[in-house]
Formats: structure tokens, C-alpha cells, sequence
């Protein structure tokens, strides 16, 4: 009788077990998610421009994105997690959704964050002079919500020859086949 039992917990155990490691190797939905707890404006559609008061955005952000997108706050270069990432897809801002950059000009760079040669719209981004830390460097928000997102510097690649250099906690990545893994 005890064996029985026993035989019918380890089946279940290894069972169970098989189940698990086949979850884990499903792709990782939760990047693919068009809405955002807690955060009520952020869309991959709506190009309207938002216009949030610093509470507000306090209250929706996590707290790390929060930092870089409204204080301007720098993530550790070799840090983030697409500095020296090469899926293929688009690139959202994270605090909104506006639609940032394609993969298509992303380029390896050695600076230690994620670097782009062109945005994926003109209007994908806006510029502001940045004076700060004695530097004269040209700052790039995201043309839909003002996040920072990093610097833009004149020693990228062709065909631009710019580099957008961008903290990766204020993009999100999405897959091009995301639409199947759905
Ligand atoms: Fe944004």
C-alpha cells in the first residue's frame, strides 16, 4: 500500500516537473503585452501627445524607469539589458508605448548601452540642449510623453553617422513574430 502511494507521488512529482520545464521554455510573454499595470496612457497606438504632471507619473512608473525617464537618471553602462541585444523587432518607450526605434538600425557599440543610427519615425523623438555636468551634449526625449531617454552624438555609423545612445530600463523590445507567440 505505502509503495503504491509512493509510486503515485513520484509520478505526480516527475510529472509535475515536466510540466514546469515545458513552461519555461514557452517564449517570455510578458514583454509582448500592449498594456502596463497601473499605467493607464501607455499605448503602442495612440501617437497622442501626454502632458502628465511628475506626480502622476511617479504614481504609474516603476520606480527605476521612473528615475531615468523623468529625472533624466543614467543606468551603469554594460548593465542594461539590450546593450548587446540583437532580437530583431521594435522598440517602445517604455513609459508610453510611442514607437522608438526598429532593430534595423541598431548597431553594436562599445559604449555599454544600446545605440541606434536613425529613430523608427522623425517625430519619434525630440531634442533638448543639455547643459549639465559641464558637458554641451544634445539630449532625446520621446516625442509623444518628453521621457528622457539618453543622448544623441555625432560618431555613429553611416548612413547618419549619429548615435543614439539610450538607457535600455526606458525601451521595450518586441519581437517581430510577437504576433504569433500570442
Ligand atoms: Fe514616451
Amino acid at each position: 500500500m505505502i509503495s503504491k502511494t509512493l509510486i503515485l507521488l513520484l509520478t505526480t512529482f516527475v510529472l509535475t516537473s515536466c510540466q514546469a520545464q515545458h513552461e519555461n521554455k514557452k517564449p517570455d510573454k510578458s514583454m509582448n503585452k500592449e498594456t502596463k499595470p497601473n499605467n493607464p496612457y501607455y499605448s503602442r497606438t495612440d501617437t497622442s501627445k501626454l502632458d502628465l504632471p511628475d506626480s502622476t507619473w511617479k504614481k504609474i512608473l516603476p520606480a527605476d524607469v521612473y528615475e531615468v525617464a523623468r529625472h533624466a537618471a543614467t543606468e551603469q553602462a554594460f548593465t542594461g539589458k539590450y546593450w548587446n541585444f540583437e532580437g530583431k523587432g521594435t522598440y517602445y518607450c517604455a513609459a508610453c508605448g510611442n514607437k522608438l526605434f526598429r532593430s534595423d538600425a541598431k548597431f553594436a557599440s562599445t559604449c555599454g548601452w544600446p545605440s541606434f543610427y536613425e529613430p523608427a519615425r522623425p517625430n519619434s523623438v525630440i531634442y533638448k540642449v543639455d547643459n549639465s555636468f559641464g558637458m554641451r551634449r544634445t539630449e532625446v526625449l520621446c516625442g509623444r510623453c518628453a521621457a528622457h531617454l539618453g543622448h544623441i552624438f555625432d560618431d555613429g555609423p553611416p548612413p547618419t553617422g549619429k548615435r543614439f545612445c539610450m538607457n535600455s530600463i526606458v525601451l521595450d523590445f518586441v519581437p517581430d513574430d510577437s504576433t504569433r507567440n500570442k
